[in-house]
Formats: structure tokens, sequence, C-alpha cells
């Protein structure tokens, strides 16, 4: 994972370094806009953190540039003041997120994430595992001739598992994709849902369980 920070703000600039180096992300940062556009444009990055007021190029300038040359790293945009007209033009620029100044830095982290991500996930009907089939514009889940309805979030819940086998997701990357960045949603919630989930799936007659790690979170298994 590589990550290009674009921010003249150099303490901030820093910070974001800093954070983001903890979490073994290779970084590079620059401090005007003109070098933001002429790195961005290598395609080399994964995320560009961009700034919107900037020496030289502004952000949004440097974000529909970017999507001009084909560029399609994902931005997000870093807005000064909880501005509605900031963060619809940072979107319409082509930026697929942004956020306000102050922000904490796990929440950076934490769209940074997402956005990778989604990135890499393919968009399908429906998505299977084992022996069980998940109708994403139903929520039927089906195992053999049996099928039981899930709600959204058990539906959301479980596609997220069924798209990461072999890794366990973490209960805090649930809360954010599930139930989003502002939510007020605990580990209970999790916990509450997935349990909702086992009982379904025991009721299809399923093989496939989900499997709790300690400290690191849920992961979708085969019965033997
Ligand atoms: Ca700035």
């Amino acid at each position: 994972m590589r990550v290009l920070i674009v921010e003249d703000e150099i303490r901030l600039a820093e910070a974001l370094q800093q954070i983001l180096k903890e979490q073994k992300y290779m970084t590079d940062v620059v401090h005007t806009g003109t070098d933001g556009l002429d790195y961005g444009l290598s395609d080399i990055y994964d995320v560009i953190i961009l700034d919107v007021m900037l020496p030289g190029i502004d952000g949004f300038t440097i974000a529909k540039s970017l999507r001009e040359q084909k560029i399609q790293t994902p931005i997000i945009m870093l807005t000064a003041r909880d501005s509605t007209n900031d963060k619809v033009a940072g979107l319409d620029c082509g930026a697929d997120d942004y956020m306000t100044k102050p922000f904490v830095p796990e929440e950076l982290l934490a769209r940074i994430r997402a956005l990778t991500r989604r990135q890499g996930e393919v968009q399908l009907n429906e998505a299977a595992y084992g022996d069980i089939s998940l109708n994403l514009s139903t929520g039927d889940l089906s195992c053999g001739a049996k099928s039981i309805h899930l709600n959204y979030k058990e539906s959301e819940i479980l596609k997220l598992l069924m798209a990461h086998t072999g890794n366990a997701i973490s209960k805090e990357d649930l809360i954010v994709r599930v139930w989003g960045y502002d939510s007020d949603a605990t580990d209970n919630n999790v916990e509450a849902y997935v349990s909702f989930l086992r009982r379904k799936l025991n009721f299809l007659g399923s093989k496939v369980q989900i499997t709790a790690l300690r400290k690191v979170g849920y992961r979708l298994e085969m019965e033997e």
C-alpha cells in the first residue's frame, strides 16, 4: 500500500505520514498542488489524500485533472470546514470521499481501508461459499432446497465475510462498513447480528460456520 499525501500544512502532513507509517503504509508527502498533480499522475499510488487549499493548484483541480487523465486512484479530500459546497464540489471533481479537518486518525484509516477494499470488490448478484448462496438483491440465503430471508445488516455482514474468506474481519471494520463511519454501533451490535446469522445458518442446516477469533474478528469456515 502506497499513499500520497498532498498537504501544505507541514505539521499536519507529518502527522498524517506518521499515522500511516505506523500502519506499515508507504507514504510520499508533497506540499504544493503542482507536485501533487505530478506525483498523482505517476499512477503508482493506492490512495491519494488531497487537501483542498494548496499553493499552486487547488485540490479540486488536481482531482479533476487526474480523472481526465484516466487516473483512477481513490482520492480522499481534506476540507477545511464542514461546508456542504466543498464536499459536493470535491465529489463532483472525482474524489471518492472527503474528511473535514480536524479529524481523528482512526477515521482516516477506516476510510482508507474502505476505499482500497472497494476497488477490488466484484459486483455480483449472488455470493456463494461452501453450501450456501446469498442473493444480494433480495437478501435470500439458500442452502440446498431451504432458504431464509436476511435483513439488510445480516445480509451486509454475511456478504463481507463471504468476500473475505480465509481472512478474518474485525468488528471495527464491520461497524464501519455496515453501520457507517458516524454510527454509535458497538461490538455488542455486531455480536448480536452474528448470533442472528448463526441461528439462520443453523436453521438452513448449513455446514458453514462463523468462527470468532479472539481479538481478531470473524471468519467463515466449513465444518468438517
Ligand atoms: Ca491547505
